[in-house]
């Protein structure tokens, strides 16, 4: 599983509709200052879930849309498509190539979709789960990724672990049953004053 190529449509300095194919192995992304070479990493990054418009470098979320120049107007939506190739059965679809798409309107409006179908961002996150790939992934390493990781905590660097080994997915499905019979244990409390009250 790779990722094949992006399409970025409105997003940051992208006014444009921009295709990037990537072969395997390295790429190399290399321009003159402000050309937008880490824009394109942070279209990956918010296409895949990022929720934290700090991280990508924004104002606003409303922010990452193409907000105009001289010469152009400002875009009312930004979109970003990352086409992943899946021969391997990595991604747990039975599809050769995955497109994941993520749209921004001016509203504040966020749309997820899975090959063209709009689906919940959960949808998106329970694909990549196991995978290195997401919010908590380390697919994405910026900057000051390395040194955070040089100077982690030893239970911070076990995170990372578990998430590289695929052991997170069983962590977080284990902490949403613990809160479901938290859930349950409050309604069967509930029940009983009931029946205390009623006898
Ligand atoms: P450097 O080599 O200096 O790190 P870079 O090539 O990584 O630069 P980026 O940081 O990706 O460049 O892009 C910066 C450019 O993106 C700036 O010119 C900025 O004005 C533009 N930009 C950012 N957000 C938007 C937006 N919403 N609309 C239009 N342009 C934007």
């Amino acid at each position: 599983m790779y990722l094949k190529a992006i399409e970025i449509i409105g997003f940051k300095s992208f006014a444009d509709r921009q295709r990037l194919d990537f072969e395997k192995g390295i790429t190399c992304v290399v321009g003159p200052n402000g050309c937008g070479k880490s824009n394109v990493v942070d279209s990956v990054r918010w296409a895949i879930g990022e929720m934290s418009w700090k991280s990508l470098r924004s104002a606003s979320m409303i922010d990452i849309i193409f907000n105009g120049t001289a010469r152009r107007s400002p875009l009312n939506l930004a979109q970003v498509n990352m086409i992943f190739d899946n021969e391997s059965r990595k991604l747990p679809l039975d599809f050769n190539e995955i497109t994941v798409s993520r749209k921004i309107f001016r509203s504040g409006e966020s749309e997820y979709f899975l090959n063209k179908v709009q689906c919940r961002l959960r949808d998106i996150r329970d694909l990549f789960l196991d995978t290195g790939i997401g919010g908590e992934g380390y697919a994405i390493i910026d900057q000051g990724g390395v040194e955070s990781v040089l100077s982690a905590s030893a239970e911070q660097r076990r995170e990372m672990f578990e998430e590289v080994a695929g052991v997170s997915k069983y962590k977080a499905k284990r902490e949403e049953a613990i809160r479901r019979l938290d859930r349950v244990d409050l309604d069967i409390a509930r029940l009983s004053d009931t029946v205390v009250l009623l006898d």
